[in-house]
């Protein structure tokens, strides 16, 4: 067989890469939810920044039935806005900003409302307070970029340096002005108990600037869930440059991590945006918290049926990095293709997990630890699994896990063994949809220790990931040995037990 067989390549692979697509009006109607659930999607995004309550307990309500009804597990990430700032309404198709224009924003204002080339409104009435003169302000994704020249009472005047068509609610970004926002804001409190009601699997948040403000949600989800723990797994979106500074303060406080490069790209030189990418998938992965890579990762398939090159190597180079997961966001929601762009970011991860398998690229494994911390106690016992498992050139390591702890350590293992996981609540089985290598199974009670042979070679017959004559490692918490854990090589048998 050529090394590069593609065919083979997809059928011997056990997909391991998550695969996150953002809904919106190209795909939440059901046929299309179910074909996208078919290519290989498995956590879908409700990007609260559009819509309301209503319209998301729709397309959940759809997408929850189209699961039940296809027998899978899907995970659901609820996107809270944070303070995103845009410009207000803009008559008609908006109008030009030419190079050199003098442009006022006004506190109160709605952009365009009584002089359409001069003023401006934006959804934060403190910009005008806020922003000090030289500072930056970017319009629609960083294309039109303003410099702020003098101010006045409640108008802060800015000169155009770089021109282009303004419209209505176009993004702002301040990426010079420090903006004491409270996070989280208003509007991410209302979805975020919004979430928690709706049994969401993940809430993201988005322009985090540091631990405080992951500790603030963290507190207000507390409050509406009434409980002493977290009731919904927090994502930090890393979007903008004091996030990155945080880096390592954040991951600590926090259930996994987006690299938002959406923002980021925006918020800081474009040409860093790799670097900290990387940078953020080694920090991540030194404290065993999942990584999500997000925003244009195959952009041109919103209009075309097929990505571009670079497109493609972006994706591959991110699972290279050692992603948990990839993220389709306007490709989905509003594009044109969002099956086919499913359907081949699935290619390239299957085809790139096993490259990285044949030519024994370690997820990420070159890659300096980032941060001084305390050894975990579960470090050594993961170590003496994978050890054990290589050396007896194990198919994959089973391990129940009623928490998901044990699976998340053993996730985006740099020898690719692929792991199975056991929970007994759906809860759960949904979390560990994002964790690198691992695929969750929901059992109907944890096994035993007298079990946990039988239950743990039956679950992998399920998945036919051994054949009899092939070894697993199973791996399982033992209360009786404190924090440690009973570890079994098994040689699989055929079901009569030879
Ligand atoms: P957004 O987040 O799509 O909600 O803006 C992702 C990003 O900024 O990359
Ligand atoms: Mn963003």
């Amino acid at each position: 067989m050529n090394e590069f067989d593609t065919k083979a390549d997809i059928e011997a692979e056990h997909f391991r890469t998550a695969i996150i697509a953002t809904l919106g009006p190209a795909s939440w109607d059901e046929p299309v939810l179910e074909k996208l659930i078919a290519a290989g999607a498995n956590i879908f995004r409700l990007n609260f920044s559009h819509g309301d309550e209503s319209s998301h307990e729709r397309t959940l309500a759809t997408l929850r039935s189209v699961a039940e009804r296809m027998d899978v597990h899907v995970g659901v990430l609820g996107d809270l806005p944070g303070p995103k700032i845009r410009l207000t309404e803009i008559p008609g198709d908006g109008f030009m900003l030419e190079p050199g224009l003098r442009v006022e924003f006004h506190r109160d204002c709605a952009t365009g409302e009584s002089d359409p080339i001069f003023r401006l409104g934006c959804t934060l009435d403190r910009i005008v307070d806020d922003v000090q003169i030289g500072h930056r302000l970017l319009i629609d994704d960083g294309l039109i970029r303003l410099v702020a020249t003098d101010r006045g009472e409640g108008v802060l005047g800015c000169t155009v340096e770089v021109g282009g068509r303004i419209s209505s609610h176009k993004g702002v970004n301040l990426p010079d002005t420090d903006l004491d926002i409270e996070m989280p804001t208003e509007r991410d409190r209302r979805f975020a108990s919004w979430a928690i009601e709706h049994q969401l699997d993940w809430v993201a948040m988005s322009f985090v600037r540091s631990a405080d403000d992951v500790r603030a949600l963290d507190a207000h989800m507390r409050s509406c869930s009434g409980g002493s723990s977290r009731p919904i797994p927090i994502i930090a979106k890393m979007e903008v440059p004091r996030a990155i500074e945080h880096a390592v303060s954040i991951v600590e406080e926090v259930d996994a991590v987006m690299v938002a490069r959406g923002d980021l790209g925006v918020e800081m030189d474009l040409a860093l945006v790799p670097s900290i990418q990387k940078h953020l998938l080694a920090v991540t992965r030194d404290a065993r918290v999942p990584c999500i890579v997000a925003t244009q990762m195959l952009q041109t398939m919103i209009d075309s049926p097929v990505p571009t090159r670079a497109e493609a190597s972006d994706v591959a180079n991110a699972i290279f990095d050692g992603a948990d997961a990839v993220m389709l966001s306007g490709e989905t929601a509003v594009g044109a293709w969002p099956v086919e762009a499913v359907s081949t970011m699935h290619r390239i991860s299957c085809i790139s997990e096993s490259t990285m398998r044949s030519l024994s690229i370690s997820t990420g494994g070159d890659l300096e630890p980032m941060a001084e911390r305390a050894p975990d106690p579960l470090d050594p016992l993961i170590d003496a699994t994978l050890t054990a498992a290589l050396a007896a050139d194990a198919r994959c390591i089973v391990v129940p896990s009623s928490s998901g702890i044990h699976a998340r350590h053993l996730s985006r293992n740099e020898f690719h063994l692929p792991v199975l996981a056991m929970a007994d609540d759906a809860r759960v089985v949904r979390r560990m949809l994002l964790l690198r290598g691992v695929t969750p199974v929901l059992v109907s009670a944890m096994p035993s220790a007298e079990e946990l042979v039988d239950h743990a070679t039956d679950a992998v017959r399920g998945q036919g990931w051994a054949e009899p004559g092939e070894v697993i490692v199973i791996m399982m918490r033992d209360e009786h040995v404190g924090t440690g854990v009973r570890m079994i090589v098994h040689r699989m048998e055929d079901e009569a037990g030879h």
